[in-house]
């Protein structure tokens, strides 16, 4: 059988000088082929930090991580495979849109010309705001083209940290479009909120974490029909 898109295995971080609060502890779940996986749950439950975990960005104490059977740290060969967003990266302002993709697209050593990555941006929805100087977007355009940035080449995984964070109820459901547009392609997105209005809509699985510890996991509808309890924290919008 080919590997799962994700396996997060007994998975635990603590960061220096937090004594021994962790702010992920022995954390299992896994994700299929073609899944939404919203990851859930208040301030402080330790989301971030799975995500940068799954980026990459840091390294947990315990555990292992595989993406596509790689364990994440092997890093290059997964890595193509992979689209992240976390909190917007910095673009030049002066620059459009589409010129800023074009210049990071590059600068990860593939073609130019790719159906894929035509297809991303007409997935993001950005429209003839591409042909803009960024300097001219709002908070929401920017982070949608850093969604885009992510799905540029169409990853067979997509991880979004919290890509609502920050935007209006319009931008949201824009965001939430977005999100479903991708996958309807098939491919396997993973996104985390505080928002159970957000996730219950787009996503197909849940995790439910909370102080760093998972509470729940399984599809949509069976967590959302276990009861409030689980949500205590969580913002139902
Ligand atoms: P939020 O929605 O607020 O981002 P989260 O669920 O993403 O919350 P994390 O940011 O992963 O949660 O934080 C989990 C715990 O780890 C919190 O108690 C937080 O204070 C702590 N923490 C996060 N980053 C650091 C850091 N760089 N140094 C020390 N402690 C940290």
């Amino acid at each position: 059988p080919s590997p799962l898109p994700l396996e997060i295995i007994g998975v635990s971080k603590r960061y220096h000088g937090s004594a021994d609060r962790y702010a992920v502890r022995d954390l299992s779940f896994h994700v299929g082929p073609g899944r939404v996986l919203g990851l859930l749950g208040p301030n402080g439950a330790g989301k971030t930090t799975t995500m940068r975990m799954l980026m990459g960005l840091i390294r947990p104490d315990e555990g292992e991580i595989r993406i596509f059977g790689q364990p994440v740290a092997a890093g290059a060969p997964v890595l193509s495979r992979v689209g992240a967003f976390v909190e917007g990266p910095g673009f030049l302002p002066h620059l459009t849109g589409r010129a800023n993709l074009d210049l990071y697209w590059r600068a990860t050593g593939r073609p130019a010309q790719d159906a894929h990555v035509a297809e991303a941006l007409e997935i993001a929805g950005l429209g003839e705001a591409l042909d803009r100087a960024v300097r001219t977007y709002s908070q929401g355009m920017r982070q949608r083209l850093a969604i885009a940035q992510a799905m540029l080449g169409l990853p067979d995984l997509l991880i979004l940290d919290e890509p609502t964070n920050g935007l209006d109820p319009p931008q949201i459901r824009e965001m939430r479009t977005v999100v479903a547009r991708y996958a309807a392609t098939g491919r396997t997105v993973i996104v985390s909120s505080h928002l159970l209005s957000e996730v219950e809509q787009s996503c197909t699985h849940l995790v439910v974490m909370d102080k760093g510890q998972l509470i729940a996991a399984g599809p949509v509808d069976e967590i959302v029909g276990s009861g409030d309890t689980l949500f205590v924290g969580v913002t139902r919008i």
